[in-house]
């Protein structure tokens, strides 16, 4: 049985034996790109070479590609524990064509790679393209010979695929293995499409047209081709296991939760452990590439994601703090493929075990004050916002991590109140500082501090404003 580091060599050596170049991952947070929080896809590190702006001495490139998907565009934050195929850290293989082979190129690539390389069977096989995309759906039909039915039209964004608010983007064709029918959810386009059973494995993109700030789009100088395919999810399949969070590499890191909390990796606690296990991954190496915890843009979106997890490994029983034990075991899994991990381990530990020393200090009051405030509420309530907000201010629980907790209860949280709250504490701030007697100077200096630590604060969780960040 293959593993995932097997996989991923697989992949890279299958491109470059046609004739692509292997390049490196690029670091998550973005080069030179105040539009993206983190990468997101393999495409980020080469979003220049397809608006033409830049050349390099290739025209194919392969990668396999750090991923973080908490923020913006594309958040799988929430998906995180909740479904088979969803993290938050994850790897994208990918081939790429700038303004070299196209359509007629990338689908037989695709298509012979799963069906010779990987030897998946053809029928378990099928794929959308975008509803006017004629051409891919031909060529699909004369590579594959895939029957009409297993060639699904879609009119929806989901196949036409862009980056985040601007860049290049283009319709694209997606890959979907059929895990069968113990597993629920329909096929692609369905009503059900959200289950597990289709689950889709490679994205191939034909980058052809380019979305600027001001809402237009314009063709690019030529048309090249951006793919992705997530290692996790072709490893379960490969490894014969429906779910991401059973393969190899996942499945160490989930023995290692279940060590340090001294209980059962697929007892109760099983989404604690998934969640503790994709959480590792993504805060190191956030901090392996030089993201700390803070309370603004990037370093608070690390610090959203350790403090969710240190509340799960909370609910697991843990006394002490525990994250910070598990890295040695990712280490051992990814860094060989990754020298960064091996490079930062100190400094990932640290941070991690400073982190969760100082949550602990205020989680177990704040959680006994949720139990309070939840205990009154049935099915289907909401928290309220002010709770959430002294949650917040007072205990240090960042708002999607109350959410989180709330939805284990099958509860919301009223976020407007939360909002409310928020605001109004703020204009507290704003008048007892008015009336300190200063200048009207620093009243203005306020406003620009209020507006600047708004924007990062927004970044993260919402689409316009991650162009801001
Ligand atoms: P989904 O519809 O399942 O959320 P997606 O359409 O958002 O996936 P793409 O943006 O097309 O995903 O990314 C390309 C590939 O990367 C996907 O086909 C999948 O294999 C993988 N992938 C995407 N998001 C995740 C994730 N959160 N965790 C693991 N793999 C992912
Ligand atoms: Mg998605
Ligand atoms: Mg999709
Ligand atoms: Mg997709």
């Amino acid at each position: 049985m293959p593993s995932l580091n097997d996989i991923r060599s697989t992949f890279l050596n299958f491109f470059e034996r046609n004739g692509h170049r292997v390049v490196d991952s690029s670091p998550l947070v973005p080069r030179n790109d105040p539009t993206l929080m983190f990468a997101n896809s393999g495409m980020v590190q080469f979003k220049n070479c397809f608006t033409g702006v830049e050349t390099r001495d290739y025209k194919r490139a392969t990668t396999a590609q750090k991923c973080v998907r908490a923020g913006g565009k594309h958040n799988d934050l929430d998906n995180v524990g909740y479904t088979a195929r969803h993290h938050t850290f994850f790897e994208m293989l990918g081939n790429f064509s700038f303004g070299d082979y196209f359509k007629n190129e990338a689908i037989p690539f695709a298509w012979e790679l799963l069906t010779k390389d990987f030897d998946i069977p053809k029928d378990r096989l099928l794929v959308t393209v975008y509803h006017t995309d004629d051409e891919a759906a031909a060529i699909w039909k004369k590579v594959a010979g895939l029957t009409d039915d297993r060639i699904i039209r879609i009119p929806t964004n989901d196949n036409f695929w862009m980056m985040g608010p601007t860049g290049p983007c283009g319709p694209c064709t997606e890959i979907f293995f059929d895990h069968g029918d113990k597993i629920w959810g329909g096929p692609p386009g369905s009503a059900d499409e959200d289950g597990d059973r289709f689950i889709e494995i490679w994205n191939l993109v034909f980058m052809q047209n380019e979305q600027h700030p001001d809402g237009s789009m314009t063709p690019l100088p030529s048309q090249s081709i951006d793919t992705g395919m997530g290692l996790e999810r072709i490893g379960a399949l490969l490894q014969g296991k429906h779910d991401n969070y059973d393969t190899d590499l996942m499945r160490a890191l989930i023995e290692a939760s279940a060590h340090a909390t001294s209980s059962d990796p697929d007892g109760p606690g099983k989404t604690h452990h998934r969640v503790i296990a994709d959480h590792l991954r993504s805060t190191s190496f956030l901090i392996a590439d030089g993201v700390m915890p803070s309370n603004e843009g990037r370093g608070y979106v690390l610090r959203r994601i350790m403090r969710r997890a240190m509340r799960h490994a909370h609910q697991l029983g843990a006394q002490d703090p525990v994250m910070h034990r598990l890295v040695p075991a990712l280490v051992r899994q990814m860094g060989g493929a990754y020298p960064e991990l091996q490079r930062g381990q100190a400094l990932i530990e640290e941070t991690l075990r400073l982190e969760e020393t100082r949550f602990r200090q205020t989680l177990d009051r704040g959680l006994k004050l949720l139990e309070d405030e939840v205990s009154g509420l049935g099915e289907g309530q909401a928290l309220p916002g002010a709770a959430a907000f002294k949650l917040y201010d007072t205990y240090g629980f960042p708002l999607d991590l109350t959410q989180d907790a709330a939805r284990e209860k099958g509860l919301a949280v009223d976020t407007e109140g939360f909002d409310a709250a928020m605001a109004e504490q703020k204009a507290k701030a704003r008048a007892s500082w008015a009336g300190s007697g200063e200048t009207k100077d620093a009243a203005i200096w306020f406003d620009l501090a209020e507006q600047h630590g708004a924007t990062e604060f927004l970044g993260y969780d919402t689409e316009t404003a991650e162009g801001q960040v």
